[in-house]
């Protein structure tokens, strides 16, 4: 059992400030991956922050310029439901309905979990191919940057995510193997189009993390077809193995998913 304080700022200011007084304190979202790692020991703050109580951290708003705004604790279902979301990026609404189950999507946000940056995790993948705009109490991170490593971001120390905006006018699919057991991806591929530009971003197979397909990127955009990718598959090597599958059996799947995120965008029966 272990100790710790628990807070439940009203305000953004209030949050930065108890984090600014307690070195160990750790922000708290839907507690999906952080209070698992708690029970476990893993993880010893000295404090949590709850983010729950604090205005405008959740919602989905469209902007003047057509662009969309997702708040850092929108949970998953919400995503999934909102009718914004399905006329704007009907993509990311059918990524955020096939994370986990439906507990996890009712309590699991979307700050939490680019802020967690697993590895196999599914919003990093769409965000880094939409190439979204990370906001944050201080600074906008665009994704290039903010997705680092391996469970790891540009966020700095007590750094808190308060929005994802989207910009307009770009459509994304998102094709993954799920893991059975916890429906995290074993190989998981957004495709983005905007213009005549594409972006593709593999997560759950790199031995790094995330990454862009850059090969399959320029495929792409000479020609749009899941006939461009040819025989293309990522290198192995840089690939992750584990008992879910090889880094072989893994390169395969980053084609097998990109054309078939290539096929939904080209139907447009992105919500099927
Ligand atoms: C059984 C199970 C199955 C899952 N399956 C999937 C899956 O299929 N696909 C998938 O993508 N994910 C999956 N997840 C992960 C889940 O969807 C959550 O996104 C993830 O666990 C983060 O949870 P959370 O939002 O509750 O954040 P928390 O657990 O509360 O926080 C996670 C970390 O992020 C930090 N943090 C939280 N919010 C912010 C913020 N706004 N700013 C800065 N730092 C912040 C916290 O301090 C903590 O370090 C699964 C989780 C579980 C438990």
């Amino acid at each position: 059992m272990q100790n710790f304080d628990f807070h439940r700022p009203q305000t953004l200011a209030e949050a930065v400030s108890i984090l600014a007084e307690d070195e160990g304190a750790k922000l708290l979202a839907g507690g999906q991956t952080l209070l698992p790692t708690m029970k476990q020991g893993l993880a010893t703050p000295s404090a949590l922050v709850a983010l729950r109580a604090i205005p405008g951290l959740t919602g989905i708003r469209a902007c003047d310029d057509g662009s969309l705004e997702i708040g850092a604790m929108t949970c998953h279902a919400d995503v999934a439901a909102s009718p914004l979301v399905q006329r704007l990026l009907p993509g990311l609404a059918a990524l955020a309905n096939k994370i986990a189950d439906r507990h996890v999507r009712n309590r699991g946000t979307l700050g939490g979990s680019i802020a967690n940056c697993d590895p196999a995790a599914d919003y990093p993948a769409a965000l880094l191919a939409l190439d979204a705009t990370i906001v944050t109490d201080r600074r906008e991170i665009p994704a290039d940057e903010f997705f680092a490593g391996l469970f790891t971001t540009a966020l700095e120390d007590r750094e808190i995510v308060t929005t994802v905006r989207f910009a307009p006018a770009t459509r994304v699919a998102y094709a993954k193997f799920s893991s059975p057991a916890s429906r995290y991806a074993i190989v998981g591929v957004a495709v983005a189009a905007s213009g005549s530009a594409v972006r593709v971003a593999v997560t759950g197979a790199g031995a790094d993390g995330l990454f862009r397909w850059e090969e399959a990127e320029a495929a792409l955009t000479r020609d749009f077809s899941p006939e461009a990718l040819g025989k293309f598959e990522p290198d192995p090597d840089m690939l992750n193995g584990d008992m879910h599958a090889s880094p072989a059996y893994r390169a395969s799947l980053t084609r097998t998913m990109t054309i078939r995120a290539v096929r939904t965008l080209l139907s447009e029966r992105i919500l099927d």
